[in-house]
């Protein structure tokens, strides 16, 4: 089984073949930073132009490095939400055009499944486990009990993760994207010197919160003598940051442990990329004598093979979607969640 699988919901242009013994055939990324780079964010409207701009040349090249025509895709999938509409609308529109010419079944894929069934492309983890999800959109803990069946045990009351080390970032000075900024900055910074707070840490259940945490850094930066920072400033700052967030979510991780049994602890997402974080989560795990399970780095953060991935999980569960499948710009992963609550979902 094989499958072509499209990612444009937010600011990287994805696509991949995959087959269903997780060989990724081919894949291409372009990824939209130095367009967004002047705003120090992503703007929606640039993104979705740069998607409509790349898409098709994206599709030739991950078909012809797979070696493959169209006739031999068993499926085309595209992410269809959460996401950044307008380019979700232009994965969507692409996807569905294939397979309506060449007479493939489309999947409508949730991006949030991308992310949370990437363990079993590059593992072949087994149902249930657990999943730590921190990415830019999103901060939760969930089951996962098959494809389709999420449980949500925990989620950010306010910022994704991945949100506040961007904002931090941006707040430091250290440009975009954040993340990967704050983590090198951070590695050159004494994390003693800012004693940021905690979040959530010893509170019931397994919610995040991370808004608070970039307040108190904003004020840490207030007290500092007026002008701009030193780099030694920046980066105890930003290890200061960090490891309130590893902190913070290493006691919401620990407490769901405590209380479930299946087969792995998983981590997916844009965040799962930190060294500072995977370590803690690392020594969580064994000590909850679980095997722990992180994808490399580059099927972290947005990519088409996740995507092509839960298209084959899916197809291999007997589904796909109508052609006339509308793009969810809000779409949680599990049915009952509350709509007021997480950030994106
Ligand atoms: P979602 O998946 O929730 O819809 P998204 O697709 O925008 O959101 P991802 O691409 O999965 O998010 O992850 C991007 C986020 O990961 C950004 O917020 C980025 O700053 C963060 N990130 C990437 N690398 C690192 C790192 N090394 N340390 C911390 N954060 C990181
Ligand atoms: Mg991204
Ligand atoms: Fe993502």
């Amino acid at each position: 089984m094989i499958v072509l699988g499209l990612e444009t919901s937010c600011d990287e242009t994805a696509a991949a073949v995959v087959d269903d013994s997780g060989l990724i055939l081919s894949e291409v990324v372009l990824s939209q930073f130095e367009e967004h780079r002047p705003y120090g964010g992503v703007v929606p409207e640039i993104a979705a132009r740069s998607h409509l701009d790349h898409i098709d040349r994206l599709v030739d090249e991950a078909m012809t490095r797979a070696g493959l025509s169209y006739d031999a895709l068993d499926a085309v999938a595209a992410t269809a939400g959460p996401g950044l509409i307008g380019g979700v609308i232009v994965g969507v529109m692409t996807a569905k055009a294939i397979a309506a010419v060449h007479g493939k079944p489309f999947l409508a894929v949730n991006h949030l499944e991308g992310h949370a069934l990437t363990a079993r492309l590059t593992d072949k983890v087994a149902f249930p486990y657990l999943l730590l999800l921190v990415s830019g959109g999103h901060c939760q803990i969930l089951a996962v009990e098959g494809v389709g069946r999420y449980r949500r045990l925990g989620t950010t009351i306010d910022d994704a993760a991945g949100e506040a080390f961007d904002k931090v970032a941006k707040m430091l000075g250290l440009g975009y994207p954040g993340g990967p900024a704050v983590q090198a900055a951070a590695e050159r910074g004494d994390a003693r010197r800012f004693p940021f707070p905690r979040p959530m840490k010893g509170r019931p259940g397994c919610d995040f919160s991370f808004s608070g945490l970039k307040t108190s850094v904003r004020q840490m930066v207030e007290t500092l003598p007026p002008g701009p920072l030193s780099e030694q400033d920046k980066a105890d700052l930003a290890a200061g940051f960090q490891a309130a967030v590893v902190d913070s979510i290493a006691d919401r991780v620990k407490r769901a442990l405590a209380g479930f049994r299946g087969t792995a602890f998983v981590v997916a997402g844009g965040v799962a990329a930190n060294s500072a974080l995977r370590e803690k989560l690392q020594a969580l795990a064994a000590q909850a004598g679980l095997p722990f399970v992180a994808p490399p780095l580059r099927l972290c953060t947005d990519n088409a093979a996740m995507i092509a991935w839960a298209g084959i999980e899916r197809l291999k569960a007997g589904e796909s979607d109508p052609l006339d499948f509308r793009p969810r710009p809000r779409w949680p992963l599990d049915p009952d969640a509350p709509k007021s609550t997480g950030a994106g979902a």
